[in-house]
């Protein structure tokens, strides 16, 4: 937090553009000193939200570290055949959105399972997916 008034008050870039930080206290820190420690302190303890973006909670990553749930191809350890697809795998929270990050982590993951899979995967492509829809349309 310090880093960013920093770099928001006092670089030749932000200078540059005309930035200023609000001067605007927020209720319940007003008694501090605007952008001092205790202020930013009292910030942080008082005004944290997720913006609706939880993730995490199902971590990727190395089988061997105690703290994940999921392999890199996220397969849940010591389950067979499951896998978590969604924001919950995410080890690390992305510094923008979530959104596309997980539709990439559902891409990916399809992917896999596809390659996982290769009988399957015939059962989706060219011809074999029209001669279903053929037989589903006679019925
Ligand atoms: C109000 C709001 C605004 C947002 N705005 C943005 C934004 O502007 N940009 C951005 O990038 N991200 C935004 N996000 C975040 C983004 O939408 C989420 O991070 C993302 O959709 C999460 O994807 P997910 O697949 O992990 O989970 P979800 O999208 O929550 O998918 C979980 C799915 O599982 C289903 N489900 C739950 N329980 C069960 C069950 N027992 N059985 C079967 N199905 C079940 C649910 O119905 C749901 O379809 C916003 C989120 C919210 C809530």
């Amino acid at each position: 937090m310090k880093q960013c008034v920093n770099i928001v008050a006092n670089t030749t870039a932000f200078k540059k553009i005309g930035a200023k930080m609000f001067t605007i206290k927020v209720p319940g820190c007003d008694k501090y000193e605007i952008y001092s420690d205790n202020y930013l302190r009292c910030l942080a303890r008082e005004y944290p939200f997720n913006i609706y973006h939880p993730s995490g909670t199902c971590k990727m990553g190395d089988v061997d570290d105690e703290t994940t749930v999921v392999d890199p191809e996220l397969k849940v350890k010591g389950i067979k055949n499951l896998r978590v697809v969604d924001g919950s795998v995410m080890p690390t929270i992305t510094s923008g959105n979530t959104n596309a990050p997980i539709i990439m982590i559902a891409e990916k993951a399809s992917e896999m399972i596809k390659i996982d899979n290769p009988d399957s995967k015939k059962c989706f492509e060219g011809d074999n997916i029209r001669i279903k829809m053929n037989r589903w349309k006679k019925k």
